[in-house]
């Protein structure tokens, strides 16, 4: 897995190491995942996000994911986001959760020819369509991702205290 960084100097290998263990403990297989720091734009934080993730298909298949934490959080709160933000990866990745423009099929009852009928952008999550609209607490992948976000954080974090020892400062 390629995984680029733009964050700041001093968090960059932290971060990484931090990165990598979280993804092998989700058994990610993906190709590219691009984690960059920003300031947010203050309608996200309503919900107390810290993070997104933009899904980038090449074809039928996944190019990259790239990962965007807000800056300004404090490092524990950035460090459940990249928790969190890799969980969605995750959903993607396994095919659990899509995202994109869809359409159905619907046969005309006069001329029996199959039509497409547009249903716009949103989700896909387990064979169910939730259109762009639907608000953030009831997206069941949001759900999921918060139900795991925690024990994932604890789990990553004792690894990486074992792995790295001389990065942990208490
Ligand atoms: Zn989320």
């Amino acid at each position: 897995m390629d995984l680029q960084l733009s964050v700041p100097e001093g968090y960059r290998r932290n971060l990484e190491n931090f990165t990598r263990i979280i993804a092998d403990v989700l058994e990610l297989d993906v190709p590219c995942i691009e984690l960059r720091f920003k300031k947010f734009a203050s309608s996200e934080e309503k919900y107390g996000r810290y993070g997104h993730v933009i899904s980038k298909r090449d074809g039928l298949n996944w190019a990259k994911f790239l990962i965007e934490i807000e800056q300004d959080a404090s490092l524990d709160r950035q460090m459940v986001a990249i928790c969190h933000e890799l969980i969605h990866v995750q959903q993607y990745a396994s095919g659990r959760l899509n995202y994109g423009e869809y359409a159905r099929s619907m046969r005309c009852l006069d001329t029996g020819e199959e039509h497409r009928v547009p249903m716009g952008l949103g989700w896909e999550w387990e064979g169910i369509f939730y259109p762009k609209g639907t608000p953030y607490l009831k997206r069941p992948w949001e759900i999921d991702a918060y139900k795991r976000q925690n024990d994932l954080m604890n789990k990553v974090y004792a690894i990486y205290r074992e792995k790295y020892p001389e990065e942990v400062r208490e």
